[in-house]
């Protein structure tokens, strides 16, 4: 088989650098991996994306590259959520069909799907109802990227498809308590709390929200999985196949991170979306199953944070 060349895009984020892991421990001789540091190539920039990929070539472009933030950081940003991923997505995509790429994975996210789908919500619920409006500009624009890859499909052959991961968490998360999504803001909280003694945490919204964690590894095996496996025109979900609630996964946490105070749920914060559970049936049958367990994978992330991130 002739040698692939790769472009991940978006390979400094979360989920471009484990893509990048798990691609490594392919054999050396299967692919043959690219990158661009931002300095090198803004993906807002549509000269510089086109400049790059006529002079790469790649066989394949992985999208992983996305402005993504907690509840918080979507609702207080609307233009930049919505602005920066339309342009990535329509620079890369675009770009790509122009420098003849025929195969290419953009990553969504399951918030692209309707605030009350019912549950666990199945691709095909995709523009069946409004969305929840704390990200509803991100998930426009990732439904945006969606349409794209069908567009390009539908009208010049290509080869393109749309992975849904449901929330991510691990190493190189974002843990600014801000901007950050709920996990490795947890951990940050309840490891500084257990720093400093304090006697408790506060926790966003009511707690009882119920949401589906996978860890960041788990996504970047289905996404090779998917590149492999998959040639679909409908979007893809990659979950973990259960959710939790808030308050469970802080008590997870706390525990893991060895804090034994109380937790205050601060229900002025908002929850957003009360569930989203994707329903991975698809990704399944087609062989592919996550694996590392929600207990292990908080275990992992705080040492990422403790080695990382910590002050
Ligand atoms: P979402 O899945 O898009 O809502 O993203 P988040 O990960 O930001 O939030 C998930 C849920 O966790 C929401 O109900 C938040 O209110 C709740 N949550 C509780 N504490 C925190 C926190 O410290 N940071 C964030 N981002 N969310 C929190």
């Amino acid at each position: 088989m002739a040698r692939k060349k790769i472009w991940v895009a978006g390979h400094t984020g979360m989920v471009g650098s484990a893509i990048v892991r798990a691609l490594k421990d392919r054999a050396r001789d299967a692919i043959e991996l690219v990158t661009a540091d931002r300095s090198e190539v803004d993906l807002t920039d549509r000269d510089k994306v086109d400049h790059w990929l006529a002079k790469q070539r790649p066989d394949i472009v992985i999208l992983a590259a996305a402005k993504v933030g907690g509840i918080l950081a979507n609702d207080t940003f609307p233009a930049d959520f919505l602005f920066q991923n339309l342009a990535i997505e329509t620079n890369v995509i675009d770009g790509a069909h122009k420098a003849n790429v025929d195969r290419l994975v953009f990553l969504g996210s399951s918030c692209i799907y309707p605030k009350f789908a019912s549950q666990p919500i199945q691709e095909a619920s995709l523009l069946t109802g409004s969305l929840e409006p704390t990200n509803e500009w991100y998930a426009i624009a990732k439904i945006a990227g969606v349409k794209m890859c069908q567009a390009y499909r539908k009208q010049h052959g290509r080869r393109y498809i749309s992975v849904m991961p449901c929330n991510l968490y691990g190493p190189a998360d974002n843990f600014d308590l801000k901007s950050s999504h709920v996990l490795p803001a947890l951990i940050r909280k309840f490891h500084e709390a257990k720093e400093k003694g304090a006697p408790a945490v506060e926790v966003w919204g009511t707690g009882t929200p119920l949401r589906e964690f996978l860890h960041v590894d788990d996504l970047a095996r289905g996404v090779i999985f998917c590149m492999d496996h998959y040639d679909g025109y409908e979007p893809i979900n990659c979950g973990a196949g259960s959710d939790i609630s808030i308050r469970q996964l802080a008590e997870i946490i706390a525990e893991v991170v060895g804090f034994e105070g109380d937790l205050v749920f601060d229900a002025t914060k908002p929850d957003g979306t009360p569930k989203k559970l994707m329903d991975s049936s698809r990704i399944s049958a087609l062989g592919f199953k996550s694996e590392v367990s929600l207990k292990d994978g908080v275990k992992s992330a705080y040492l990422w944070y403790l080695a990382n991130v910590k002050a």
